[in-house]
């Protein structure tokens, strides 16, 4: 059962808009707890940054996942490849997960 949100044992305020952005991609796979996607879900009534932030995500990954590898010329994706690399080198920790 989803959480009430008067239900005063779940802690509504710990969520703060850096958990709310780490959690984006568990929330949109399904892949969070209850409790969690209650409060994910709560933050986005009370925060119109995240509700904006999660809108953006979502449109993003749509207009992504509609891509297909062929569509991006050899050179480009060359260039993209190693321009990544590149940046990642470069980037302690870049693609990390958020402590949570
Ligand atoms: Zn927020």
């Amino acid at each position: 059962m989803f959480p009430d949100e008067n239900d005063p044992s779940v802690d509504w305020g710990t969520l703060t808009c850096a958990d709310f952005i780490a959690l984006c991609t568990d929330y949109l796979e399904g892949a969070l707890a209850l409790d969690d996607r209650a409060r994910f879900e709560h933050h986005i009534t009370v925060c119109q940054g995240c509700d904006r932030w999660l809108d953006q995500i979502r449109v993003t990954v749509e207009a992504v996942g509609g891509l297909e590898e062929d569509l991006v010329p050899a050179g480009v994706l060359d260039g993209l490849i190693h321009a990544f690399r590149d940046w990642k080198a470069s980037t302690p920790g870049a693609l990390e997960k958020p402590a949570l």
